[in-house]
């Protein structure tokens, strides 16, 4: 937790002051050129990968970057997409799987999922 609590210190006292002008016109609204889904993977860092910044990318993630049936229930994934394509008229969509998928594969080897009855269906 310390590390943080360190890092938002330095955002804070370093990064915003440094972009403090860009801030002030996302504090205004947003107009992502890109949809970006991705897996919620650790290894993935949109804006690391892309050399994007802050308003760039409208982004959703799940394990498994999977984009759920239209019509089951209301879910974050499709309310993003939605919300993207409706309000903010976001113009490109991006599929980003990845390399060594714990949930991509437990989905095609249909193993480990006892415990993970969500991710299962
Ligand atoms: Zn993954």
């Amino acid at each position: 937790m310390k590390r943080l609590y360190e890092g938002y210190r330095k955002f804070q006292a370093e990064v915003f002051p440094a972009r403090r002008s860009h801030y002030h016109l996302l504090a205004e609204g947003q107009s992502p050129e890109w949809l970006f889904i991705t897996c919620s993977d650790s290894r993935i860092v949109p804006d690391l990968i892309l050399g994007t910044e802050p308003g760039d990318l409208f982004i959703t993630r799940n394990a498994g970057n999977v984009i759920p049936v239209s019509g089951n229930d209301v879910d974050g994934c499709t309310a993003t997409i939605e919300y993207a394509v409706e309000v903010l008229k976001v113009p490109y969509a991006i599929l980003c799987g990845h390399s060594d998928c714990g949930a991509m594969k437990a989905a095609v080897e249909r193993k480990g999922l006892d415990k993970l009855p969500k991710a299962s269906r």
